[in-house]
């Protein structure tokens, strides 16, 4: 049912495709604004009430799908990857943690610090919903059992900004853990409103390279002989590093794919529009962000061969340099010098999406549509490390995208 006075802000989102799904609308104004599965299995929006004209202005200022500002304050600014203060590698020290995380279970290490030490008294983060085990559900973890039950990277829509409202209004400091599109919502949210900045005085995240459909999951669940109605448990990865894509099915015995195949080959298709004009696809407003240390070849090329985990952590603010100080010195996690040099070569999926993003945005404006808005995050500077021919074979094949989308309704 559509609202009899839409919000202008929604309709350019919907008109752009550019909803990247975190809830923070939801979130913000639950009375007004439901966050629901969509076809093709993304979570967007659906307005029930009209917003005011305050909470419109609000809005256009912490969506994310409407733009995104970064000041690097005195930071190394680097063009690819934000401002940071320091790049390590990590890992927990938990053997436990680090096994179960996504790459050296890094991020869930600093999560039982914080927990340990008082810093904060919750965690808001992702885990598997029990109820449909290839979709995700927003959890509040308060111990070591939560937080291990929620490591691990899971490739499927996740809204964890859809509860803050009422995460607020628990009173409580908690730890967020969110896509880098999340995080940069609630950092604006805590900038302008304090009762939000207490309620989350620390905002971790991870690289990403984008959100794929739940369709995406269900075309794992085929390509392993299976279907959503005989699984009871999912894992996208974890359980090693990187891990193998695992379905637990009804009769208790189990069917798998590497990362490879599951990421590389499927899900990586199915990845939502708004994430391949992603300017910030590794976490520039957060605290901390974690990321795969990936080993490369003698191309220079990732390797995905099965390992002990190593993430890469990324101090982004005094805060996040500090947590990490104290989570080594806790002996919750155990770290490594790494040079940022390495990382244009362990990360290519977020080098080239960068060094696109000019062209595909100038696409898009060509052809009318509406982009994000984006300042502070060096698109021109990107762009020229890219050849020209590469950026006009992106600019074409998001031209062709679109063009698609006009005569058939789907991009
Ligand atoms: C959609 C997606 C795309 C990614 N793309 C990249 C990439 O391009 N390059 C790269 O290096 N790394 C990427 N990652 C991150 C990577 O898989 C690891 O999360 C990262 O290496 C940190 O690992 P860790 O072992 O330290 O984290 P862990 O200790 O395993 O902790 C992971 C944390 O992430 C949270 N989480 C898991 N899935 C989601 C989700 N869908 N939404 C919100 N929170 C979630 C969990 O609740 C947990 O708190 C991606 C992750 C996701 C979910």
């Amino acid at each position: 049912m559509q609202s009899p006075q839409p919000s202008p802000a929604l309709r350019r989102i919907a008109r752009g495709d550019l909803c990247a799904g975190c809830g923070a609308c939801g979130g913000m104004f639950p009375d007004k604004i439901g966050v629901e599965m969509a076809p093709p299995g993304f979570l967007r929006p659906r307005q029930r009430a009209p917003l005011t004209a305050e909470e419109e202005d609000s809005f256009s200022r912490f969506c994310p799908a409407l733009g995104q500002k970064v000041e690097a304050r005195g930071r190394t600014d680097h063009v690819l990857w934000g401002p940071y203060l320091k790049m390590r590698t990590g890992w927990a020290t938990d053997p436990e943690l680090r096994f179960s995380g996504a790459s050296g279970g890094a991020l869930s290490g600093v999560l039982l610090h914080l927990l340990e030490s008082g810093e904060i008294e919750a965690v808001v983060q992702i885990a598997a919903d029990p109820e449909n085990p290839i979709a995700n559900r927003t959890v509040i973890s308060t111990d070591r059992a939560g937080i291990l039950a929620a490591a691990g990277s899971r490739y499927a829509p996740s809204a964890p900004l859809a509860r803050l409202s009422e995460l607020v209004a628990t009173g409580k400091r908690h730890a967020f853990v969110g896509k880098p599109c999340d995080v940069a919502a609630l950092r604006v949210l805590s900038a302008e409103r304090p009762e939000v900045a207490a309620a989350f005085p620390v905002l971790l995240s991870f690289f990403c390279a984008g959100v794929p459909s739940e369709t995406g999951a269900r075309a794992v669940l085929a390509a392993l002989g299976t279907g959503p109605d005989e699984v009871t448990r999912f894992r996208y990865r974890g359980q090693g590093w990187p891990g193998r894509a695992t379905a637990r099915l009804s009769d208790g015995s189990e069917r798998s794919m590497s990362y490879h195949d599951s990421w590389g080959g499927i899900l990586s298709n199915h990845v939502q529009h708004r994430c391949k004009i992603c300017a910030d696809g590794t976490g520039k407003a957060a605290d901390l962000v974690c990321a795969d240390a990936w080993e490369s070849d003698a191309r220079g090329y990732p390797v995905f061969d099965e390992a002990e985990g190593v993430s890469l952590v990324v101090s982004r603010t005094a805060l996040g340099a500090r947590i990490l100080q104290e989570a080594i010195a806790a002996g919750r996690i155990e770290t490594a010098p790494f040079d940022v040099g390495e990382l244009a070569a362990i990360q290519p999926g977020q080098r080239e999406r960068r060094r696109a993003l000019l062209a595909r945005l100038l696409a898009l404006r060509l052809a009318g549509q509406p982009v994000p808005h984006y300042a502070g995050l060096h698109l021109w500077q990107a762009a020229r490390e890219n050849p020209i021919l590469r950026n006009l074979k992106n600019f074409l094949g998001m031209a062709r995208r679109v063009l698609r989308r006009r005569m058939t309704g789907r991009g």
